[in-house]
């Protein structure tokens, strides 16, 4: 979606609020490709803040299916994105052009708002997705989700490493 920054760019003190929809359904980063379950409209408020120079601010909130670290269950993960950045227009001739350019963030005049909640997505990823605080995970034996109870395993799952050397210390005994 882009949004048309000319009149802001162009006049002094001029402030704008716009609500544009977000209609992805994937999102895509480094670490893979995820579903976005719900998306509000993006709030925005575009100030003129000098010459060719405008300040974006907004809000958004996504709603995601994203898998559990440990149980791979799929939690809904809310992303309450509050945003706060400057862009300029192709026209800017301030000295600190080269500083000021979120340039990735226009097309020309043009704010280009799924670039911006993409970046923003990244920003605010979490480190860590957790169904809940304590999630069990899976058993490493036989698979079982064990949030839903014990499986009855034996839960000593050996290091392979501690493995090979106990293989070396029993060979060396039958000697
Ligand atoms: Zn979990
Ligand atoms: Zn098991």
């Amino acid at each position: 979606m882009l949004v048309n920054l000319t009149d802001v760019f162009t006049n002094e003190g001029q402030v704008q609020e716009q609500t544009v929809s977000y209609d992805a359904d994937m999102f895509t980063s480094q670490s893979g490709t995820f579903s976005i379950k719900e998306s509000s409209p993006v709030a925005l408020r575009l100030s003129n803040i000098g010459q060719s120079k405008a300040l974006v601010q907004g809000t958004a909130k996504l709603t995601f299916a994203l898998a559990c670290d440990r149980c791979l269950q799929d939690v809904d993960y809310t992303f309450d994105l509050s945003f706060d950045t400057v862009v300029i227009s192709p026209d800017y001739t301030g000295e600190d052009a080269a500083e000021e350019a979120a340039s990735e963030l226009m097309e020309g005049y043009h704010l280009n708002v799924d670039e911006l909640i993409k970046n923003e997505l990244l920003l605010n990823w979490p480190m860590k997705i957790l169904c809940r605080e304590d999630c069990k995970g899976i058993c490493k034996s036989c698979g079982k989700n064990l949030n839903d109870g014990e499986c009855g395993c034996d839960d000593f799952v050996p290091d392979p490493r501690m493995a090979a050397i106990k293989d070396l210390f029993d060979a060396n005994k039958e000697v």
